[in-house]
């Protein structure tokens, strides 16, 4: 499979490229050229699967040469062995709901399931290749903790995780900033998580700088962790499908990763019905969905953390698809949202993401009314971004099977859930050490050559 970007699609690349690059030279996303499509009976096959053979099913025609069936094997049996779940995630019926516990990995977030194996992608190309990278990657609080996990202790590799000084919960703090590992730097940058985005894209736009480094991403725009999301699409697909009736998806979304993954699982074959964006008060994809303007506002903060992002990277793809892959529109439109803040989307086009997505906003006091809801009803602790996935259905009525992602554990959050419930969210047993741990973080100044010279200085 070759791989094109989403500003310049005369030029391919290979899945090594995509992988260790994140982003394109010419600032635009990777996307394959051409997707695998599993017919009915295919997608049948997929059902017997467990969570990790189907998974080597799903990641394999999209990594071409980079390595083996059987390295890709053992490589996912390693990443998954780390779980605290026999098939990586969990279901659990809620009423007419069913919520996917995507959170049993090592920092309790669903973005361990990509990271996990994004983390032994590395080490074997490290391996292979003999030279050092850095990889730097900012976060709204769980993807540093999530790509630190994965790459913490490995060779000739550094990570750097910018993330919004006191923006973020305390646990996720320390689940980041409590590591000893001598290629661990966590830097918390004055600003907010796009002021932290901003200046990981500069630093990649800055040529001098990203090469001499031998700089690397593994944010959500990163093609191997959008493939490593799709699996659970298809995963829990199965495990509820009731047949001849429509699957629809919930998800709790910032950067547009999680919810373009399942729209990449209905592009290969998987029959979904709706997908919903559900969003916080940071509604930029709400709006742009619900009324056909893309327009970023300023961010503000919530007990949503993870989803406080006004500019979502992802939403490129959908437009480079929207312009039925037309790289020189998709240029034009990303300058024009760089330039004037804004992409009007026409109604022609607006009615195409109006077949694959719903969205829905939830607001603060909502959120918690529904964590207090699901508690009371179910006696289950929701995290607050999972709640707004759930919250999100309650907007649409949908018929069929309701699939919400529960993108956390609640533990991370334990200030919004004693709100709602005035019930302490326990970590989990083998993480509760971190909460007395020295905690090791630079606190820099929302300045590009600060920052620049920080990681100059320890490459
Ligand atoms: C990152 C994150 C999200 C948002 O996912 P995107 O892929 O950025 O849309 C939602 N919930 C939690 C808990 C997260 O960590």
């Amino acid at each position: 499979m070759r791989y094109v970007s989403t500003r310049n699609t005369s030029k391919t690349f290979e899945f090594k490229d995509v992988f260790i690059k994140g982003l394109a030279d010419d600032g635009g996303l990777f996307i394959p050229e051409r997707l695998v499509k599993y017919d009915e009976n295919e997608i049948r096959d997929l059902k017997k699967l467990s969570y990790s053979e189907l998974a080597k099913k799903i990641v394999y025609p999209f990594i071409g040469n980079f390595m083996s069936e059987a390295d890709l094997s053992k490589i996912i049996y390693k990443s998954y062995s780390t779980f605290r779940k026999d098939n990586v995630v969990d279901l659990i019926k809620l009423g007419d709901k069913t919520v996917l516990e995507l959170f049993h990995g090592p920092t309790l977030a669903f973005k361990d399931v990509a990271m996990q194996l994004l983390g032994n992608f590395y080490e074997y190309y490290l391996n292979n290749e003999n030279q050092k990278i850095n990889i730097v990657v900012a976060t709204s609080g769980d993807t540093g903790a999530a790509a630190i996990d994965a790459i913490k202790g490995k060779k000739n590799v550094n990570i750097f995780v910018l993330h919004p000084d006191n923006r973020i919960s305390p646990v996720q703090r320390k689940l980041m900033t409590t590591n000893k590992d001598e290629n661990v730097f966590n830097i918390a940058i004055k600003g907010n998580f796009d002021d932290c985005q901003n200046l990981v894209k500069s630093m990649f736009a800055d040529k001098k700088f990203s090469n001499d480094i031998k700089m690397s991403g593994v944010n959500s725009i990163n093609w191997a962790r959008i493939i490593a999301q799709s699996v659970y699409y298809f995963y829990s697909y199965f495990l509820v499908e009731n047949i001849g009736e429509l699957t629809n998806f919930s998800v709790p979304t910032g950067n547009f990763g999680d919810v373009y993954a399942g729209y990449l699982a209905k592009k290969m074959g998987l029959p979904i019905n709706k997908l919903i964006v559900a969003t916080n008060q940071n509604d930029i994809l709400h709006r742009a969905i619900s009324k056909g303007s893309y327009e970023a506002e300023k961010v503000s903060e919530t007990i949503s953390p993870s989803m406080d992002i006004q500019i979502a990277s992802n939403f490129e793809r959908l437009i480079f698809d929207l312009n039925n892959e037309d790289d020189k529109q998709t240029s034009l439109d990303m300058k024009n949202i760089k330039e004037r803040g804004q992409y009007l989307i026409s109604k022609n086009k607006l009615n195409k993401i109006r077949e694959n997505f719903l969205s829905a906003r939830i607001g603060e006091d909502e959120t918690l009314k529904v964590i207090k809801r699901v508690y009371e009803k179910f006696a289950v602790v929701l995290d607050p971004h999972t709640a707004i996935g759930y919250g999100a259905f309650d907007k649409h009525k949908l018929k069929g099977n309701n699939i919400v992602l529960a993108t956390a554990h609640p533990c991370k959050f334990p200030g919004a859930i004693e709100s709602a419930i005035n019930v302490k969210a326990d970590l989990p047993n083998q993480l509760t050490f971190i909460l007395d741990q020295k905690e090791n973080y630079e606190i820099i100044e929302n300045d590009f050559e600060k920052v620049k010279q920080y990681i100059k200085d320890r490459t």
